[in-house]
């Protein structure tokens, strides 16, 4: 039996879509078809509402650069950016009226109580008014409050409840209408390690032993301002003042470019950072499970800077964290256009860590880093460095020739996959030609090939918000019907479902109705099927809306790029590794 577990929400989305190359969007158009297509239903947990302490990030990063990114101040810093927030608060705002015209019982604003306890354990009670969708900033961060007071996430066990399909907002008001709210308030509760000793620093110079001497002052000035920080203080006007921070400091943190300091940074690192580490709140050594957050795999970030649009390294978090739960050997395996260079260096000198990268590796390309040269510093470094025009068949013969035996070689206990999607064919950089259902077919393909190990899997980059939708909600689709523990009936059910919803949808408007619509949008088949009408269908458009837009041939947005790989660099790095 495999258990599986997403950590996927309006909550993490909203917050998630904060971050600048998200285009204010990635992540909840990547929630709401997912959520769409009913497929949350098939998780046995579902963590709605993640959140990692400063000391669990801590793990790996350091205090100094911790306390520049995790800055409170920058929570109520003005927004400076005024086309991007509106953006932001667009997406909400077409949410909000989608409802309203489709199921107008469900975009009423909601009471919330929460019952929470104080430092002293006083019981007080809490009233506020939140929307479904977040309208403003101001009120996500509220919401926020709540759950970084009493940090623990909250979690939906769908198994346990009815079939009905429940939408997340749902289940999520549940979670914090009744006693389930747990009223943790010490954050160091969870976290009696240091760094982990497979983690190897970066520079020789490095701070890599963050030792609890260090931290502790930090730890009991950040109960301090636990303790004083009151749940209703945060009003809903920001602070208009600009935080001033040291250009040198900035740049030495690389907190700049790429990576700038953006208001509400340490809400985000918070979240980004929970949404992974959380997952593994469920995970027994013992037992086969399949963890999901496609907001993760921000694989370029260091102990001390942020780099690629990375700020915190959740990937490594999770490698460490999996290593306290008993899992000694792990595979790291990175399909993410760009190198993973932040994981590799991180666990080079590791001998429990295998980190693999398949990236484009030419010259001035980001990170600019990950030839074969390089994996001889160092232990279990596979890099396959690859051209442009990379496609499906060319990493499918990589899979089978090169990484999978390579991954069989180290025999790993458990695998973390990152799942970019920025070499998929529509993405800005067109570099790569990959489809998304041929990358889902080789993600599969491995997964399949190690059947005993348990998988972390993760997203990363991808630059046409859109096609990560369709590409993180039809890997969802593919993992739950091959492992969830539920079987195949249930996967006839979401079928049904699926024929249910538009056979009702047909009889109340039959003029507008493509027979093709009426598919499931998964067959084997893979006809022009439109992805079906929801809060975000707009963003889609009238051609973008069909689900294969960009990998049927006859599609006017699939471009044919030449593929610059031969088959011949496939035998030398057959030999190159020994295989
Ligand atoms: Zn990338």
């Amino acid at each position: 039996m495999t258990k599986l577990i997403i950590s996927s929400s309006k909550f993490q989305s909203a917050i998630v879509d904060l971050l600048p190359c998200n285009n204010g969007s990635k992540s909840r158009l990547t929630h709401s078809l997912i959520d769409t297509y009913g497929l949350l239903q098939y998780f046995d947990h579902v963590v709605m509402t993640p959140f990692a302490s400063k000391d669990e990030l801590l793990n790996f990063h350091t205090i100094e650069y911790l306390n520049v990114i995790l800055d409170e101040k920058l929570n109520k810093r003005k927004v400076e950016d005024e086309t991007y927030i509106d953006n932001w608060n667009y997406l909400n705002q077409v949410g909000i009226e989608w409802l309203e015209e489709n199921k107008p019982n469900e975009s009423k604003s909601f009471e919330l109580q929460a019952n929470f306890q104080d430092d002293n354990d006083n019981t007080i009670q809490s009233t506020n008014e939140i929307d479904q969708y977040f309208n403003s900033i101001e009120t996500l961060y509220k919401y926020y409050s709540y759950i970084a007071k009493g940090h623990k996430a909250t979690v939906k066990n769908y198994n346990t409840t009815s079939n009905k399909k429940r939408t997340s907002w749902e289940a999520l008001l549940d979670e914090l209408s009744d006693d389930s709210m747990e009223n943790s308030t010490d954050s160091a509760n969870d976290n009696s390690s240091n760094n982990s000793s497979d983690t190897s620093s970066e520079d020789s110079n490095d701070d890599s032993g963050v030792d609890l001497n260090d931290n502790s002052s930090d730890r009991l000035s950040s109960k301090n301002a636990t303790q004083k920080h009151e749940i209703d203080s945060y009003k809903a006007t920001v602070i208009n003042d600009i935080v001033d921070f040291d250009v040198v400091k900035l740049k030495q943190y690389n907190l700049v470019g790429d990576c700038p300091i953006f208001s509400f940074l340490p809400m985000y690192c918070h979240v980004l950072g929970g949404s992974t580490l959380r997952l593994l709140d469920h995970i027994d050594f013992n037992e086969k499970q399949i963890c999901i957050n496609w907001d993760g795999g921000r694989h370029h970030s260091r102990k001390k800077k942020a780099s690629g649009f990375c700020y915190v390294n959740d990937i490594v978090l999770c490698i460490q964290k999996l290593g306290e739960k008993g899992f000694r050997k792990i595979t790291y395996l990175d399909f993410d256009l760009h190198h993973g260079d932040g994981v590799e260096k991180s666990f080079q000198y590791s001998k429990h860590i295998q980190t693999i990268s398949v990236h484009l590796f030419e010259p001035g390309f980001f990170p600019c880093t990950g030839s074969l040269e390089e994996t001889k510093h160092g232990f279990n470094i596979v890099n396959i460095p690859t051209l442009h025009g990379l496609d499906d068949n060319y990493l499918t013969y990589l899979l089978n020739r090169v990484i999978i035996p390579l991954i069989k070689k180290h025999k790993p206990e458990c695998l973390v996959v990152q799942c970019g999607g920025d070499g998929l064919i529509g993405d800005r950089y067109k570099e790569w030609q990959m489809t998304i259902s041929g990358l889902t077919k080789n993600i599969m393909l491995v997964l399949q090939n190690f059947p005993e190990c348990s998988v972390v899997l993760l997203g990363g980059g991808g630059y046409n918000e859109r096609v990560m939708s369709r590409f993180h909600t039809f890997l969802t689709w593919k993992v739950v019907q091959t492992f969830s523990s539920k079987g195949s009936t249930l996967l006839d059910q979401f079928e049904s479902d699926y024929h249910e919803e538009h056979s009702t949808k047909q009889n109340n408007d039959t003029t507008t109705m493509d027979s093709a619509n009426t598919q499931s949008p998964f067959s084997n088949n893979m006809s022009d099927i439109l992805i079906p009408e929801h809060e975000f269908s707009d963003f889609y458009g009238e051609e973008l809306c069909r689900f294969w837009a960009y990998e049927l041939p006859a599609s006017q947005y699939f471009k044919q790029l030449h593929n610059d790989n031969i088959p011949n660099y496939i035998d030398k790095l057959v030999k190159f590794y020994n295989l």
